[in-house]
This record gives structure tokens, C-alpha cells and sequence, in this order.
């Protein structure tokens, strides 16, 4: 299972592959047409060299499956050979190559236009263009799925399938602007919603769901996206040497001087707090070019020129809100500076300048029907003003999504639709410090790991039902006690956490966490520091709890758990925001229900809400793994970091995915396709053969001399339990 080069001085990647061994599809014949003299055992010497140069294009094929290293090894090698996908069956791991690859081009794509995946090299096309056939040919709704660390590649990998599904279906007409649409969302959402961090130029800091909606033809008529978590908390500061999100780096620099007025913006971002800009040196981020893009972008979404300025002045009141600064008066309570600022951002949000200023220095407390106006200290200002800014933002992001997908909405409702899914979303988190949003962030993940076990292994068993073999269980670790643990009603960590949230009094983030320590004792999977034995005492403080999670142990800090939960913007602020003449703000803030005496579900419900409905939603489908991994920490090419690597495998479960699938049959293919490749191995079907494929494939294993443990044959397909046959029957079909 081996792609060769065929031109031996060149590099791998500028010249046709032709794959010699394995069960990729070529043939002595194609190696002859090389007009190359190659002898048989030459053949043989350079598809073993090969195996080992460039290792094995499916992880079932490894002989020793149990083995990290060897599994990491295999990595290794393809990587550096400029080979960054490689399958555990139908999932497909790449690892981000950090330089561009030539393997995107036109000629490439149409390679795998009805491909087969053993037909082809593994790419993400593969994924893809099957995606797409299981689609349209049988009607089976597909999803995607790409899960990684920042930094891995997903979103490169999400963009690869929609430039492939729209290059796909080329031929077809009038789906154009569809096309259009859908791929130029990207640009867009990505300026409001992407950053520089540390990990990533460009990292997406909200996850995404997109449906891409497929009329009975197979072309695509419209899409729908899902935003889940943006990191808000961006907005008003960031780590140092990181940035804000595009759109106000953008905005300052590509905006022209017109607007710039209009917005009462200076050019400069180290003139708003916001976007102080703290890494010196950006490279690679063209920001006044990116405006453009966007500017095209939202044209080609139809978001027209007042809309656009609505957007601006949003994005600029945002800035002008950061600057806002605050005294303390002699009674020790915060008053504005007379400054513009707030003058700013009265103006372009079209809200009244005095109940602005009110709403950020003091708080409407509705006591027991006593409406009492108590104002804020200093620290209690600085709070609300925030507050507003990550409001704004957030809530303008969501309404950008809707507006996104009004303009993606098929125009007729057609009852033969189908849809194809699309996930992005952040990978598992462990950092040094973990917190309300990496616990947010794994919880799903442990979700989606839930959902990965529910569907492979119904795939599986599904596909072994259908073939009439017999199934045979495989055990491995189902992580539902973990989900249970989360998200179990009155028991569960997030029940507890809204329990303490809502109640009112003197609710602390460590009185929370004495809750779950009293609660959870005992749990195999939580820990507190009062359970810790003696010897790992050090290494939990008294703020933190534990997590044993299916991809490792975490350590969360409880720190602002309550307050991130309860996400309260002060009434007065919203009251104020629905008031606005900004047509867009009025929007964003109108569907929150003022009268309603009912406390809005809090951050971690509404989060644990969506998620299940995004379950929902993908478990009604046919899923497509990738699995994408950071080499380095360096976004440098030709670095391969084994230990950071490692990580990420066991992180990723692909241990375990290699595991249960090779745990049944390893290998299996078409009884057509099978004999195809190897009729010549036995007199029975070579030179002539006549009869069922599956008969002749019978022949075929038994004048290979097969062991009745070593396959099954199904209703279409011969399963092959052990790579070592396979090699074997390809190695004698070589010398053949
Ligand atoms: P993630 O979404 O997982 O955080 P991205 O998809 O944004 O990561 O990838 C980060 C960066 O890595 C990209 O901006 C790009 O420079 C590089 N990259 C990712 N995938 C590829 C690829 N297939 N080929 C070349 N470069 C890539
Ligand atoms: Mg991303």
C-alpha cells in the first residue's frame, strides 16, 4: 500500500505518483510503461525500499498496530517525504505541513473524482469526493468531521472540501453565486471571528458547523452555518504577543479616509486599548489587503453598503468603548472622564449619550420590587464597560452568522435536498492552566468522542450486518461515564455549577467547588484536592479540580467559573442597546426578553443546548473522520516534534481507533475490485475467468492457501483479517 515516484531522481511530490505495491489499483503494466528496465525482483527491492522510505498509506497495514512508536514512525517518515495524509481505514490523519504542498492543483483534484480511497494516494479529496457520491448516488446525508489542536490544520482542511465540492461540481450549472457564497462565508466570517495567537497566524476562535444543501442533481444550492463559543474575552484583552480579532486590525488599516471620519477612527491600533498591539512584528497578515477581501466578500454575500456601515460602526464603537475611561469620585464611586469616547460611541450606536453614560457607572437593582439605582465603584465600571464591549461583539458576530445564512438560504424549498455537514471545531485543550473554556471546550470533545464510538462502531457493525458476516465485539473504552459526570442532571459538574449560579447569596467559585468535592467523591474519573494522594498533593491547589477525561487527566481552576457562567450584562445595558437606531445593534439585542422576569439559561446550559443539538444533527448522518496534528510549536515546515506529536495521538484516540478497527477484518475490498487485481495468481482465473467475481475470488484464496481464520467472505466484499496476508498476496503478485 505504497505511492512510488516513478521518476527516481526527482522529489515525491513534482512528478506523477504511481503506486506499484500494495492494493492501490496499478499494475506491472503501468511500472513497464515506465520504459524503465526494471526487473521483477528490481520491482520487489523498490516497493520493499519504498514501504520503508515512505511507510504505509493505512495504519491497518502496520504490522505492530499496538505500537505508538511505530505508529509515530509511520508519521515521521511521509511527513518528511512531504506525504501529510495517511488513513487508519476510512479516517483520514494529516499532519499540517506548514509550507505549501502541490497537491491541491487542478490535476490533482480530478484524480480523485470517483475514486475509490485505495485507488488514489490519501488526501482529503478522497474524503470528499466519497462524501459527496454516498450523497448524491445514495442518498446517505454525509458529515465531516476535522478535529485537531490550534494550529493542526482544520480549517485549511474544511476550506480543501468546499474548493473540492465546488471544483466537483463544475459541470453542473447555475450554482454559481451558491458557490460563490458558500466559499467567500470564509473570508468573512474568519475577519470577525479568526486572531493571531501564539499557536496560529489565523486562528478560528469560535467553532463552525456548515451544512452545504445538494439539489437531486448533486449541485449545491444554498448552505446553513452553526457558530458555537466565540472567545469574547478577546475582545477587550489578549495574551501578549497576540492579537484581537482581524476585523479591527482590518478596519483601521484598509478602511478608506471617508470612512475612517465617519467612524471617528484615527489610524492607528496602538491608539485603542483593544487592540494595543503587542507582537511588534506581524508577518503574513496583510490587513488593509484583508479589508479588501472583506469588502468583496460581503459583497458577493449581498450585505449591502448601509448594512456594511452598520457593521463598521459597531466594530469601531467597540474601540471607541475600550478608551473609555473612568475617575473615582469623593464618594469613592466611578465617574467618566470628559473625554470623546463615549460621546463616539453614543453617536455611531445611536443610543442616548446620558443613559450611555449612566448604564456604564451605575446599576438599576430590582429588589424585591423596589427598583433601586445604586452606582458603581471603579472596578465595578471597568467590569460593565467590558462587559458591553464582549456583549456587542458577540452578539453582532451571531447576527453576521444569521445574516450570512439568510443570504445562503436556498431559494426554493426542494424536498429532494440533501445535506452535506462540515465541522470545524477546536480540539481537545490541556494547557497550564485550564479554565471555564477549556472545560467548555473539552466537554465537547468528550461529546463528539461519544459520537465518534456510537457511529464508527455502528458503521462497522452495519457494514458487517449488510456482508452477513458475523460480528464480533470489540471492547474498548466508552467514554459516556465521562459525559455523565458533565452533564447529568442534578449530579452532574454543570447542574452543580448552575445550582451554585442561581442561588442567591454568597455564591463563590470556591464554594462551588466544595459542592463538587462533596458531590462527586468517588467518582473514578473527578478529583479533588481533598482526595489527592499525599504524593501528587503539590499538584492540585486548593482552587482546582480534576478531570479524568478520555484523552487524559485535566487540571481545571475554578476562578471565574461563576462569573463566566452567569454572563450578566446589567439590564440597563441591554435596556439600552434595544433602544438603538443602529438598525443591526437593535437586532443583535431585541431577541433578549426583557419583561420576562425568567434569569436567561446560563453560559455552560446554552453551550450543553447547542451541543446536543448539534449531536443530533450529525447523528442522523454519515460521518467522515480527520484527524489533523500540529508537527511543531513553531509553525515551521520539516519539523517533526515526536513528543508534541504523541500528545496529540493520544489526545486523538487514534490509538484506539487503529485498535477496534483492526481489532475485525483489516482489510476488505470488492470481490470485482479484489480478483481484478489478482486473477493472475491462479490458474482457476488466469488467463480466463468467466464466472461470479465472488467465485472466482473463492478460487483465488484458496489456491493462496488462506486460512479459514485469515477471511470471511461477505455479500460483495472479501474481509481480510491480518495485513501480513495482504502483503503476502501482493509481494507474490509482484514477482507474478
Ligand atoms: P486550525 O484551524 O486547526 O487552527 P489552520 O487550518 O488555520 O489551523 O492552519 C494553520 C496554518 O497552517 C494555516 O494558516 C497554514 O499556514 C498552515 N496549513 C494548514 N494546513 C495546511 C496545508 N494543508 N498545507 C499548507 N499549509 C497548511
Ligand atoms: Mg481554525
Amino acid at each position: 500500500m505504497t505511492e512510488v515516484s516513478v521518476n527516481v531522481a526527482g522529489s515525491s511530490q513534482d512528478v506523477p505518483t504511481v503506486v506499484v505495491n500494495g492494493v492501490d489499483g496499478a499494475s506491472i503494466r503501468q511500472i513497464k510503461a515506465l520504459q524503465r528496465p526494471i526487473s521483477v525482483a528490481g520491482v520487489m527491492e523498490h516497493a520493499l525500499q519504498h514501504r520503508e522510505r515512505v511507510g504505509v498509506q493505512d495504519f491497518v497495514l502496520l504490522e505492530d498496530f499496538r505500537s505508538e512508536a511505530a505508529f509515530i514512525d509511520n508519521l515521521r517518515k511521509r511527513f518528511h517525504e512531504n506525504i501529510i495524509y495517511t488513513y487508519i481505514g476510512n479516517v483520514l490523519i494529516s499532519v499540517n505541513p506548514y509550507k505549501p504542498l502541490p497537491i491541491y492543483t487542478e490535476e490533482k483534484t480530478k484524480l480523485y473524482y470517483k475514486k475509490a480511497f485505495f485507488e488514489a494516494p490519501p488526501h482529503v479529496f478522497a474524503i470528499a469526493d466519497n462524501a459527496y457520491r454516498s450523497l448524491v448516488y445514495e442518498h446517505r446525508e454525509q458529515c465531516i468531521l476535522i478535529s485537531g489542536e490550534s494550529g493542526s490544520g482544520k480549517t485549511e482542511a474544511s476550506k480543501k472540501v468546499l474548493e473540492y465540492i465546488a471544483a466537483r461540481t463544475n459541470h453542473l450549472h447555475n450554482v454559481e453565486t451558491v458557490k460563490d457564497k458558500l466559499l467567500q462565508s470564509n473570508p468573512l466570517l474568519e475577519a470577525f471571528g479568526n486572531a493571531k495567537t501564539h499557536r496560529n497566524d489565523n486562528s478560528s476562535r469560535f467553532g463552525k458547523y456548515m451544512d452545504i444543501q445538494f439539489n437531486y442533481e448533486g449541485a449545491p444550492e444554498g448552505g446553513h452555518i452553526l457558530n458555537y463559543l466565540l472567545e469574547k474575552s478577546r475582545v477587550v484583552s489578549q495574551m501578549s504577543g497576540e492579537r484581537n480579532f482581524h476585523i479591527f486590525y482590518q478596519l483601521l488599516a484598509g478602511a478608506d479616509q471617508g470612512l475612517l471620519q465617519h467612524l471617528k477612527l484615527e489610524g492607528r491600533p496602538e491608539m485603542y486599548k483593544y487592540t494595543t498591539d503587542n507582537s511588534p512584528s506581524i508577518q503574513k497578515l496583510n490587513d488593509a489587503e484583508q479589508f479588501r477581501t472583506v469588502l468583496e466578500a460581503m459583497k458577493v454575500i449581498e450585505i449591502s453598503e448601509s448594512e456594511q456601515r452598520e457593521i463598521f460602526e459597531i466594530v469601531a464603537s467597540v474601540l471607541h468603548l475600550g478608551n473609555v475611561k473612568f475617575v473615582q469620585n469623593e464618594k469613592g464611586y466611578a465617574e467618566i472622564l470628559r473625554d470623546n469616547n463615549s460621546i463616539h460611541v453614543a453617536e455611531l450606536l445611536k443610543v442616548d449619550l446620558t443613559k450611555l453614560r449612566e448604564a456604564l457607572t451605575s446599576r438599576t437593582i430590582d429588589a424585591r420590587g423596589d427598583v433601586v439605582n445604586t452606582p458603581l465603584d471603579l472596578e465595578q465600571a471597568q467590569y460593565a464597560r467590558d462587559a458591553l464591549a464582549k456583549a456587542i461583539y458577540e452578539k453582532h458576530f451571531s447576527w453576521l452568522v444569521s445574516r450570512l445564512n439568510a443570504s445562503l438560504a436556498p431559494k426554493d424549498k426542494d424536498p429532494r435536498a440533501s445535506v452535506m455537514g462540515i465541522l470545524d471545531i477546536y480540539g481537545f485543550e490541556i494547557f497550564p492552566k485550564n479554565s471555564f473554556e477549556q472545560f467548555c471546550i473539552n466537554f465537547c470533545n468528550e461529546k463528539l468522542q461519544q459520537l465518534f464510538i456510537e457511529l464508527t462502531l455502528k458503521q462497522e457493525q452495519e457494514e458487517y450486518l449488510r456482508e452477513g458476516i458475523e460480528w464480533e465485539p470489540v471492547d474498548y473504552f466508552n467514554n459516556i461515564v465521562i459525559c455523565d459526570l458533565i452533564e447529568a442532571r442534578h449530579q452532574g459538574i454543570i447542574s452543580i455549577l448552575d445550582d451554585e449560579c442561581l442561588r442567591p447569596g454568597d455564591a463563590t467559585d470556591l464554594s462551588f467547588l466544595e459542592k463538587l468535592s462533596q458531590k462527586l467523591d468517588g467518582h473514578a474519573h473527578f478529583k479533588s484536592h481533598r482526595k489527592v494522594d499525599v504524593k501528587t498533593q503539590k499538584l492540585m491547589g486548593r482552587d482546582e479540580f480534576c478531570l479524568v477525561h478520555y484523552a487524559g487527566e485535566v487540571t481545571y481552576n475554578v476562578n471565574t467559573f461563576i462569573e463566566k457562567n452567569n454572563d450578566l450584562l446589567f439590564r440597563d445595558m441591554q435596556n439600552l442597546m434595544t433602544s438603538s437606531g443602529n438598525n443591526t445593534v437593535g437586532c443583535c439585542f431585541k431577541d433578549l426578553n426583557l419583561l420576562s422576569k425568567k434569569r436567561p439559561e446560563t453560559a455552560i446550559t446554552q453551550f450543553k443546548i447547542s451541543l446536543n443539538e448539534l449531536i443530533k444533527i450529525l447523528s442522523s448522518k454519515e460521518p467522515s473522520y480527520i484527524r489533523c496534528i500540529k508537527p511543531n510549536d513553531f509553525k515551521m515546515p520539516m519539523q517533526f516534534d515526536e513528543k508534541l506529536v504523541s500528545h496529540q495521538v493520544k489526545y486523538l484516540g487514534l490509538m484506539e481507533n487503529l485498535r477496534v478497527r483492526r481489532a475485525g477484518f483489516a482489510y476488505r475490498r470488492t470481490y470485482e475490485a479484489f480478483l481484478e487485481r489478482y486473477k493472475c495468481l491462479s490458474s482457476d482465473t488466469w488467463p480466463n475467468y468467466r464466472g461470479q467475481a465472488r467465485d472466482g475470488v473463492q478460487k483465488l484464496v484458496e489456491a493462496l492457501q488462506y486460512e479459514q481464520e485469515e477471511y470471511r467472505m461477505g455479500n460483495t466484499k472479501v474481509f481480510i483479517r491480518f495485513p501480513k496476508t495482504l502483503f503476502e498476496t501482493e509481494d507474490a503478485f509482484q514477482i507474478k
